[in-house]
């Protein structure tokens, strides 16, 4: 089994959530007492909002860039970048690393062409809605990505940022984000891209009409098929 290497904090929410998942998932393909090999590499999430919203991507990325070289030195075998958004500085640290980086733009493309679905919403932070970082891989699949009109956007980003990062789960946001989705969908979204780690905690798939795509979930268990690929027992 490969050593998976998380890079985490963008939430901890998040990442507590990859944790359990990477390991349950290799529970039920190994069975028995078996667990992921993992190593996380967790960072201050004030550090990187601060960054974030200073627009500052120069040092954000250097960050990253440190980040994915601790994982490779400390012994990963591959980087699972937990977090959509952070995939902007996703270049710089394949350009900086030896070991395998699976994005999660490619591991949640991959999933929507399986299910041969051509038109999808994204939600995530206005970075990962706005900046091209994430819908060119998603064109690159011949996916036609829909993103919410401005207003909409702005209210993802704040339910995000003000609660879903620090643990906050409220009804009206989940509320908000449902009649969002149903804008998107008679827009004719297919599916709908949960493209923020945190929103899968506030968006299940029974609350919407349309299939979701749970990023965490599809990133999380990409890494376990990857980590076992050579694995005898795993098929
Ligand atoms: N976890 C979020 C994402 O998937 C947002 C927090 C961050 O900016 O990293 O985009």
């Amino acid at each position: 089994m490969k050593t998976i290497g998380l890079i985490g904090g963008m939430s901890w929410e998040s990442s507590a959530i990859y944790y359990e998942l990477i390991n349950k998932k290799v529970k039920e393909l190994l069975g028995g007492f078996h667990s992921a090999k993992s190593i996380l590499v967790s960072v201050d999430f004030a550090e990187i909002e601060n960054l974030q919203h200073k627009d500052d991507w120069n040092g954000l990325q250097e960050l990253m860039v440190k980040s994915a070289k601790q994982l490779e030195n400390a012994g990963a075998d591959l980087i699972v970048l937990c977090t959509n958004t952070m995939h902007l500085c996703s270049e710089e640290m394949i350009k900086n690393t030896k070991i395998p980086f699976l994005h999660i733009a490619n591991a949640t493309a991959d999933t929507i062409v399986a299910k041969k679905m051509k038109k999808i919403a994204l939600l995530g932070t206005k970075f990962t809605m706005e900046k091209d970082f994430y819908k060119n891989v998603l064109k690159d699949y011949d996916i036609d990505v829909i993103i919410p009109e401005d207003n909409d956007r702005e209210i993802i980003h704040k339910i995000i940022y003000d609660e879903l990062v620090l643990g906050k789960i409220y009804e009206s946001s989940k509320s908000a984000l449902k009649r969002i989705i149903k804008i998107l969908e008679d827009k004719g979204a297919e599916g709908v891209i949960l493209g923020c780690t945190e929103l899968p905690l506030l968006i299940k798939p029974d609350d919407v009409d349309i299939p979701v795509f749970d990023t965490t979930r599809i990133h999380a268990e990409k890494a376990v098929e990857m980590a076992l690929k050579d694995e005898r027992q795993y098929i």
